[in-house]
């Protein structure tokens, strides 16, 4: 990512940098710490299902405006009911992702079975939604927050983020800056989200049925979903917790008389929780979509369900930034202000009058954008100068596959990033932080029954960087200290 040399640099949380002996001392405790408790994850590089590697962190917390976070924290449960409502309005998902679904294979696939299950009727009418709202601060508005995407599916980092607030109220404590940590706010999100899957498990109302978390064929992220089901299996003893992947859905499940998921041993699944299932690559074979759809048609209550994972779309996120469209979904003319702010510019690829007109100025000016597939998961954006050969190697149609956005400037913080196989001891770095707040809402089409804020992340990467995927090597996982 090009950073302006002009960037304001965020007051830091201590003075660096740290004298070389304490430095190389506290980061050797600090990596302990993490690993002993579970700021971990499988190596890409030499994985062993036997070992962790702890999970890239900043080694001080960096900081991050108190205003924007709180202003993030409250809108969250009206970002859940928008949601919510985007979920269960089928017009609405349908015309805005028509085009898309032309030619993006993979969300029509998703739009596939979302058609069919509508023709059936939903077997189940509750959905939750375990959502993450992403934001950066953009220091060309004062450094308001602008979001950067919603996640309905998958939203990950709840378990480590939790307990990442503890490693950096350690190594605060070891430096001597004790006092630091009342800036620190407190982060419940594992069991904020944890306490939505037993929610629904409550919903269900079956004391024998058990909860279902989907998982990739490999999990590098162990910990994070290890930490859910943990807290789960500690805290209500009583639901049990399976793992299974789509594989194997498609190969043991199948339904019941009344349409419940049933698993080997004819197992009742109350919850479906997925961790998998958001990327082309998890359904190698058709069977995996058939385990996708038999699950959306069954009495399960699924985290998200098929509209919910359609509401998540990039494309949807488009077509929410238009004020008209807005105001579909949210009633409040204060709360429409408020969230119409932290939308920045978001643009139509689709093959029409407006989508060329956009299409024109992403060449004339590329570097004002970044230009999104309908992917999760990272590593899928194109920025910037790059992005008039990518439009450039597309049909017109193909162009509606993506969306095209401002880019957003961060202010940039500086510190130690501590990464496994890292220099000893760390240089201090340029960085950028995202902040992740989740949400949890549960309802059906007319009705929301629980709607809350759950916690909150925070990721920072190097500000060299255009995406700063943790497992990727580029990114850190961090916590805010507000200024
Ligand atoms: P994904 O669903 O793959 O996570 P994102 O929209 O979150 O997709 O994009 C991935 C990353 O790209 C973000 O975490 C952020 O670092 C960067 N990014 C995305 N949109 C913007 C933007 N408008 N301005 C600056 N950086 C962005
Ligand atoms: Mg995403
Ligand atoms: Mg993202």
């Amino acid at each position: 990512m090009s950073v302006d040399e002009n960037t304001p640099v965020l007051r830091g949380c201590i003075k660096l940098p740290l004298n070389k002996e304490e430095l190389i001392e506290v980061t050797a405790k600090a990596k302990d710490y993490a690993i002993m408790h579970g700021a971990a994850m499988r190596s890409k590089t030499s994985f062993s299902p036997d070992s962790l590697n702890f999970a890239p962190f900043v080694l001080v917390p960096s900081s991050f405006p108190r205003k924007e976070f709180e202003k993030a924290i409250v809108l969250q449960p009206i970002i859940n009911r928008l949601m919510h409502n985007v979920a269960h309005d089928e017009e609405f998902i349908t015309t805005t992702l028509a085009e898309t679904i032309k030619v993006d294979e993979f969300t029509a696939n998703l739009f596939n079975i979302y058609r069919k299950v509508l023709a059936l009727g939903f077997t189940q009418a509750y959905s939750v939604g375990l959502l993450r709202s992403d934001y950066l601060a953009h220091v060309y508005e004062g450094c308001a927050i602008k979001q950067v995407e919603i996640n309905t599916i998958a939203s990950s980092f709840g378990g480590i983020a939790t307990h990442l607030v503890p490693l950096q109220n350690f190594v605060l404590r070891e430096l001597g800056h004790a006092e630091k940590l009342q800036r620190m706010p407190k982060n419940e999100a594992l069991a904020g989200l944890c306490d939505g899957m037993v929610k629904a498990w409550n919903i269900y109302a079956k004391p024998e049925s058990v909860i279902l978390f989907i998982i990739e064929d490999i999990s590098y992220n162990i910990c994070d979903q290890r930490f859910h089901e943990f807290y789960i299996r500690e805290t209500y003893p009583h639901i049990k917790v399976l793992r299974r992947t789509l594989t194997e859905v498609h190969n043991e499940g199948k339904l019941g008389q009344s349409k419940e998921l049933l698993l080997s041993g004819n197992t009742e699944v109350a919850v479906i929780y997925f961790r998998a299932g958001y990327e082309p690559g998890h359904y190698p074979t058709q069977g995996e979509w058939d385990a996708r759809y038999l699950m959306e048609t069954s009495l399960a209550i699924k985290c998200p369900s098929i509209q919910y994972h359609l509401a998540g779309t990039k494309k949807v996120q488009q077509a929410l930034a238009q004020p008209a469209v807005l105001e579909r979904f949210i009633n409040d003319p204060e709360e429409m202000k408020a969230v119409g702010k932290i939308f920045t510019g978001l643009y139509s690829m689709d093959d029409n009058e407006v989508g060329n007109a956009n299409y024109e100025m992403a060449m004339r000016t590329p570097e004002k954008f970044v230009l999104k597939p309908q992917r999760e998961g990272g590593g899928n954006n194109v920025y910037g100068l790059d992005i008039p050969d990518a439009l450039k190697r597309m049909s017109r149609v193909e162009r509606s596959a993506w969306i095209l956005m401002d880019l957003i400037h961060p202010p940039l913080s500086q510190g130690y990033m501590i990464r496994p196989g890292s220099d000893v001891p760390p240089q201090i770095v340029d960085m950028v932080s995202e902040l992740g707040i989740f949400g949890v809402v549960i309802g059906d089409a007319d009705h929301i029954i629980h709607n809350y804020q759950a916690g909150h992340m925070l990721r920072t990467k190097l500000s060299t960087a255009n995406e700063g995927g943790v497992a990727a090597g580029l990114g850190a996982l961090d916590s805010p200290y507000l200024i």
